[in-house]
């Protein structure tokens, strides 16, 4: 069904690779910082088409012991050779054709602190990231006559520690509620009608800033809070109404800059906020996990209840047609080997029970001997130690 979508779909560029699953996970792994050069710090990723290895060095234990190799597969690699551009092209730009056929779809960009979330998503100056590539699309098909009954409306909010904050109107605190008829709604949820790329930038950066130096007292560290732009196609004033749903949506497309990944593992730290933090970040990307892959295999009961973050979501979760990518971003240094295995553990979890086209458990992970040991008995935390 979705491959027939997509085929109908207009393909702008006409580069654009098909993927027929609701789920795609992919992995991207950053360059070696200059700092991480300067310390000598080995790259112990190597990638080969949709296989990766980790070289884990065991040397704490013994100097002259082998190194470990963890293999994994994903849908899409993306080594220190990929940019913005082409992880754009294979991973969002599907899913911005499938927006404007009204699905509901998510893209994700999961690692740890360091790892190249932000650099995926919003980019740099030199090297525009997937919100400003995705927009430069979106408002391109915006401008075709068969769409001018529709709006492109934006929000950018925050969660931080099960709380919703506003970053479009000073970082207020907002409420995420589910209504009679069971929608979720954010109630005071700013939504801004935008017209060019330029706009929703302008926008951004006060959102940034707000980020940063919002009035609610305490602020999050970015690393800290998950980073949600959401953008929605709604019909115009002078276009059609949805009689039973005046807020009728047409399109949603959400990229969310998680937390870092390693903030999970905080929950026995000594300072009590942290913990707090820590158990909150937790068990979001755990019902994060568990909604995925209840996605992927239809299940009629999606926990989206598990977390706030989840539960925002839930609209995308339980949509027909909704679509998510995951990007789970690892740094390539030896020194991270630890937060970029479990990155990948992760990641391969959300897939793992994902079926192949023949309906049978695909299995797409082969772990070393000692690993499969050292992998058992840890499903309930996001992050594992
Ligand atoms: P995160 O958001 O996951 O904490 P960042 O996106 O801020 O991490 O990346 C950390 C640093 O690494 C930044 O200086 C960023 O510019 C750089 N970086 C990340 N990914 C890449 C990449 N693919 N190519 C070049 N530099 C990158
Ligand atoms: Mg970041």
């Amino acid at each position: 069904n979705w491959k027939k979508v997509m085929n109908e779909m207009e393909q702008p560029n006409g580069t654009t690779e098909e993927v027929s699953s609701r789920i795609v996970v992919c992995v991207r792994k950053r360059p070696l910082s200059k700092k991480e050069r300067s310390k000598n710090d080995a790259d112990v990723i190597s990638t080969v088409n949709n296989t990766l290895q980790v070289f884990e060095p065991k040397l704490k234990v013994d100097l002259t012991k082998y190194t470990e190799v963890h293999e994994f597969s994903f849908d899409k690699i993306f080594n220190e050779e990929s940019n913005n551009m082409t992880v754009y092209k294979s991973c969002a730009q599907p899913l911005v054709f499938a927006f404007f056929k009204g699905c509901k779809v998510t893209c994700f960009a999961y690692g740890q602190t360091g790892a190249g979330k932000t650099y995926t998503m919003m980019g740099t100056n030199e090297e525009p990231g997937l919100y400003a590539l995705a927009l430069e699309d979106i408002f391109r098909l915006k401008a075709k006559p068969e769409y001018s009954h529709l709006g492109v409306y934006i929000s950018f909010f925050e969660i931080y520690g099960a709380k919703l904050f506003d970053l479009l109107n000073g970082r207020k605190r907002i409420e995420c509620r589910e209504d009679a008829k069971q929608r979720v709604r954010i109630i005071g949820l700013e939504q801004r009608f935008c017209t060019s790329v330029q706009d929703v930038f302008e926008i951004l950066e006060q959102g940034a800033q707000a980020r940063s130096t919002g009035s609610t007292g305490a602020n999050a560290d970015s690393s800290r809070s998950h980073a949600i732009l959401q953008i929605v196609l709604k019909y115009n004033e002078d276009g059609m109404k949805n009689e039973e749903d005046p807020d009728y949506t047409f399109g949603k497309l959400s990229f969310i800059d998680l937390a870092g990944s390693e903030r999970a593992a905080d929950t026995t730290h000594s300072d009590r906020q942290t913990r707090m933090e820590g158990a909150e970040i937790n068990k979001s990307l755990l019902a994060l996990k568990e909604c995925i892959r209840a996605l992927d295999q239809n299940q009629h009961h999606t926990p989206f209840r598990g977390s706030k973050l989840t539960l925002v979501l839930k609209d995308s979760f339980v949509s027909v047609d909704s679509r998510t990518v995951m990007i789970a971003n690892v740094s390539p240094s030896a020194s991270n080997c630890e937060h970029t295995l479990n990155t990948l553990r992760y990641a391969d979890r959300v897939k793992e029970l994902r079926k192949d086209s023949s309906g049978s458990r695909r299995q797409s992970c082969v772990f070393s001997a000692s690993s499969m040991d050292s992998n058992q008995g840890h499903e309930e935390e996001a992050y594992e130690e």
